[in-house]
């Protein structure tokens, strides 16, 4: 597998599972806080629940006074029942509207408890208001307990509730086990305060006739006693074995102090005195003596409450911050994943992909553009300026190549070439003629060779000196260049002689040629350095016809007879060899 595809793979996979992971922690977290809150929002409705219990309660205050209210009835005792019953509506209100919108099923249930004593209570509160409307004879008959009825139907309605404030603390002591002791703290105080209600309620109809404690009363205010003590126990023990913080422990010893220091011994005592007389004191007496101490046994459950929701607080706000802080470390780390693979793949991979490309193209044989200047000084840097300096070696090599083949080139050129006239020399002739012959016989041409020598070249060379014989020879080759035609081979075969070979040219046309060279060569004087010079030549003509085998050795021997027989002749024209060969003339 190529090393980049590799890469590819496992960066993909470790995303997938770093992802994987951060989506499985913050998944973890969000259910974490989602829990505590709702941890928190069951606490609170259980809180609601409590007030709901400690309204109900209160409301019997008022009730048992109208219930055994003297004729005519006094509307002070009934507008102050009707506050009572109002205040407890509105903590039923504010305690089902805040279980109504919540999923959860201890809500539910808790909400079908409240409901539950709601309609317990209005039943009740029609036993009460029944009760009150006899005639005051009836109701306070003995043995009838028509008093007692509406007030133990209140007590049923508190236990109902106290029902749901056990369902919604529970369920919040499942989300924060840690908090079980302000909970069941709490709840326990909720029933203590019901419970000390309840013990002040066996009073009322000892008050209110100012008799002895009925049978009844007799039997269930010990009853009472002993469960206040209980759970006065329980909340006791529950504070030492959990940290009571400052405040609930001022809560606690508020309440030793004031209820189980003044309220409980007050009860004990009007209960002993009312146990065979009258009870010593009126109703308003014993209400203002009993009541407030109560009040601490509510200020510790709100206390204990206080604590456990504080606490609650905490955690929601702690699994907050973990949310946030694993979310942000997760992100954190997917970024330098995906930082790290970007910088390996720009840094590495792909500069490793180029540089092998340019060391293909370069064994291939082409010279890659030129990189930019690396200045890194890593692995991957060092690499880049090695194949840098290999690219720009192999450029210098090929520069080199070049310059050596125009070398060759230019010697070449420079070995057939005559380098005072720049004709093609003999032996650039000898060669070029044997591939003109060679078509010539392919395509069954007519060709002709000349040979022309100037005449007394020797006297100009004498009379004028060697400079301008040379510039003389230049003259002759341009002249002679000019008549020559495309397909023809011009060249000087050495000293002041030279060589035209015609192909496809008939022995009339290389009579022509021959007469024209000699003229433009004879007929107008040169002018070298500047004076008048009259330069003639003589013309040597050897033809071969059409298919004819010839050979250049053959037909060079012809022209120079002719030529020689031109000297003789007087030199300055053009004398025409034999137009047949004989066959040794053949190769
Ligand atoms: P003819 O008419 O019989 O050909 O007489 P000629 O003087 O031309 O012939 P000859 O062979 O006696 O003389 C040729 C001269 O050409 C001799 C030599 O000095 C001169 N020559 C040969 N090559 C060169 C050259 O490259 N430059 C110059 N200036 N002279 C040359
Ligand atoms: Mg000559
Ligand atoms: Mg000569």
């Amino acid at each position: 597998m190529r090393l980049s595809r590799l890469f590819l793979l496992t960066t993909g996979l470790l995303l997938s599972l770093v992802t994987a992971l951060l989506l499985r922690s913050v998944w973890a977290d969000r259910h974490t806080v989602s829990t505590a809150e709702l941890g928190l929002a069951t606490m609170e409705r259980a809180h609601l629940a409590m007030l709901v219990a400690e309204k109900a309660s209160a409301e019997r205050g008022p009730a048992i006074p109208v219930l055994n209210d003297g004729e005519p009835a006094n509307p002070a005792l009934r507008q102050r029942l009707t506050e009572f019953r109002a205040a407890t509506d509105a903590a039923f209100d504010a305690a089902l509207a805040a279980l109504a919108p919540a999923p959860d099923t201890a809500s539910r249930r808790a909400q079908a408890e409240l409901e539950q004593a709601r309609r317990e209570m209005a039943a009740a509160r029609r036993e009460v208001d029944r009760v009150a409307a006899l005639p005051a004879a009836e109701r306070r008959s003995p043995g009838t307990h028509l008093t007692r009825a509406p007030i133990d139907q209140m007590f049923h309605v508190i236990d109902t509730v106290l029902g749901s404030v056990t369902t919604l603390s529970a369920a919040a002591e499942a989300v924060y086990p840690g908090l079980s002791m302000p909970l069941v703290g709490a709840r326990h105080a909720a029933e203590l305060r019901e419970y000390a209600g309840r013990l002040g309620s066996q009073f009322t109809t000892a008050l209110a006739t100012q008799q002895p404690l009925g049978e009844r009363e007799r039997h269930e205010i010990p009853e009472l006693i002993g469960r206040i003590e209980q759970l006065h126990s329980l909340i006791t023990l529950q504070a030492r074995v959990g940290e009571a913080g400052s405040a609930l422990r001022a809560a606690l010893d508020g309440m030793d102090a004031r209820y189980f220091g003044i309220g409980l011994p007050f009860i004990r005592a009007v209960a002993a005195q009312a146990e065979h007389g009258a009870p010593g004191m009126d109703s308003a007496r014993f209400v203002s003596r009993y009541v407030p101490p109560m009040q601490s046994i509510v200020a510790l459950r709100d206390a204990m409450f206080d604590t456990a929701r504080q606490a609650a607080g905490a955690e929601v706000a702690a699994a907050r911050s973990r949310l946030v802080v694993n979310t942000a470390l997760g992100v954190a780390v997917l970024c330098v994943e995906l930082s790290v693979f970007l910088l390996i793949r720009h840094r590495v991979l792909l500069p490793l992909l180029r540089s092998t490309r340019a060391m293909n193209a370069i064994m291939a044989g082409e010279i890659p553009e030129e990189p930019p200047p690396v200045t890194r000084r890593d692995e991957i840097g060092d690499m880049k300026r090695a194949v840098a300096a290999l690219r720009d070696a192999t450029l210098r090599r090929r520069t080199l190549e070049r310059e050596r083949e125009q070398l060759f080139e230019q010697l070449r050129i420079a070995s057939d070439t005559d380098f005072l006239t720049s004709l093609p020399n003999r032996r650039a002739f000898t060669s070029r003629a044997a591939d003109l012959l060679a078509q010539a016989r392919r395509q069954r041409w007519p060709v002709a060779l000349l040979v022309f020598d100037l005449d007394h070249f020797k006297r100009v060379n004498d009379q004028h000196g060697h400079q301008v014989g040379d510039q003389v020879l230049c003259e002759a080759a341009r002249r002679a260049r000019s008549q020559v035609r495309q397909g023809e081979l011009l060249a000087r075969l050495g000293g002041e002689e030279f060589v035209v070979l015609a192909s496809n040219c008939d022995p009339e046309q290389a009579q022509q040629l021959a007469e024209r060279l000699r003229a433009a060569l004879g007929d107008t004087p040169m002018t070298p350095g500047g004076q008048p010079l009259q330069v003639t030549a003589s013309v040597g003509l050897a033809c071969a016809a059409a298919g004819q085998a010839v050979a250049l050795d053959g037909l060079f021997r012809e022209a120079d007879h002719a030529l020689y027989a031109a000297k003789a002749a007087g030199r300055n024209r053009v004398c025409c060899g034999g137009q047949s060969r004989q066959a040794a003339d053949a190769p």
